[in-house]
């Protein structure tokens, strides 16, 4: 166990059970407990599942903080074998390994779900520590943070365009959403209904039944390219890099997906062809709402009207970028810095 540079703790080990390496690192609990999700993934090696739990926790502190939470940032590795999905007995140990390692760090991280973990997953962390959310309802807990989600990214892209195009409705607005999953499906059966002029995209063709009346697919290897007023990246991250932000045809990227420019750098590529990117770590907040819902025992009226200050967030954030001649992934981030940094002490 160690501190490192720039994080209040990493700390690395073996569970006992599995003997499968396992890490948690705690970025910042400045504003509050450090709360991340519980990442299963095969690495290559251990320091690589390391450097992803520090890299994916200093995200969490700076999307914590932009959104307005009293959290900070953290998260969670088990690095499973490489292979099939881990299961069975093997699957169990090593999730009450992680447990007894979130159970050591006495409430400064709190765990949920993240890729390859779900709500069932969260239940067996459950049984070693109480530090856990992202429970099933019927266990109390929040559930699919999905919807909370979309609503968010909705409340994002309504802001986009009104500070885009001045118009304060989504009515005719065309979006193309790319990925029609959890949050994707969501957010373009909210749009439909708001009367945007809808593309969708998936991978998987038979989610294009799930499309809302009326929308119009477009192959996915075609659809980041679709011209439109807005993007709506709902699928995997990693999705613009140099080559995308030159060839885009949209006029804002708005959507759910984690990580969408492949470096900050692409930010500055967009804002030169004048396409507004709404940075993705205010844009997709909602999930982290809705557990932050369940750390608290919000009202779930109330997690969904802060899902819907995002779209306030995202306003303030664009005016901040224009106002200072900046991106907006810069203003975003000032804004987190911001709330970090030490207030002064009062005066007596
Ligand atoms: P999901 O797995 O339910 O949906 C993703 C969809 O994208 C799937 O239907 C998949 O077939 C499709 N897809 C994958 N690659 C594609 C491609 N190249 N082109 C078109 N479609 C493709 O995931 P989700 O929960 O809806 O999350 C979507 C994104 O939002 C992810 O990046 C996730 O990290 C992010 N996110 C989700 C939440 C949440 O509450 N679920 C919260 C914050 C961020």
């Amino acid at each position: 166990m160690s501190a490192e540079e720039g994080f209040e703790r990493v700390v690395v080990t073996t569970g006992e059970r599995s003997g499968w390496p396992l890490a948690i690192a705690v970025h910042s609990t400045h504003l509050g407990p450090a709360l991340g999700g519980a990442r299963m993934w095969h690495y290559p090696d251990s320091a690589e599942s390391v450097a992803d739990a520090r890299r994916l926790a200093a995200a969490m502190t700076l999307k914590a903080a932009a959104a307005g939470l009293d959290l900070g940032g953290g998260k969670g590795v088990i690095a499973a074998p490489g292979g099939p999905a881990p299961a069975g007995e093997d699957r169990r140990a090593a999730l009450l390994d992680f447990g007894d390692l979130v159970a050591s760090l006495g409430g400064s991280y709190v765990t949920a779900e993240d890729v390859g973990t779900g709500a069932g997953d969260m239940a067996v962390i459950a049984e070693r520590t109480e530090h856990v959310v992202g429970l099933d309802p019927a266990r109390g807990g929040s559930g699919d943070p999905s919807p909370v989600t979309a609503l968010g990214v909705v409340a994002a892209i309504r802001a986009c365009v009104a500070h885009r195009f001045g118009i304060g409705d989504l009515a005719g607005v065309s979006v193309c959403v790319v990925g029609l999953g959890h949050v994707g499906g969501r957010v373009a059966a909210m749009l439909a209904a708001e009367g945007a002029r809808l593309t969708v995209s998936d991978i998987e063709p038979t989610r294009r039944r799930d499309a809302p009346a009326g929308a119009s697919w477009v192959d996915p290897g075609q659809a980041m390219l679709t011209p439109c007023d807005v993007l709506a990246p709902c699928a995997l991250g990693g999705v613009i890099g140099h080559g995308e932000a030159r060839r885009l045809r949209a006029s804002i990227v708005c959507g759910a997906a984690n990580n969408v420019l492949t470096s900050p750098e692409i930010a500055k590529g967009l804002a030169a062809r004048e396409i507004l990117y709404a940075p993705d770590f205010i844009v997709n907040a909602g999930g982290l709402i809705s557990v932050y819902g369940e750390l608290r025992s919000l009202d779930h009226g109330r997690a969904l009207e802060l899902a819907r200050g995002i779209g306030t967030t995202i306003g303030q954030v664009l005016e901040a970028a224009d106002g200072r001649g900046i991106t907006p992934l810069e203003a975003a981030e000032e804004l987190a810095l911001t709330r970090l940094a030490p207030q002064p002490a009062a005066a007596v």
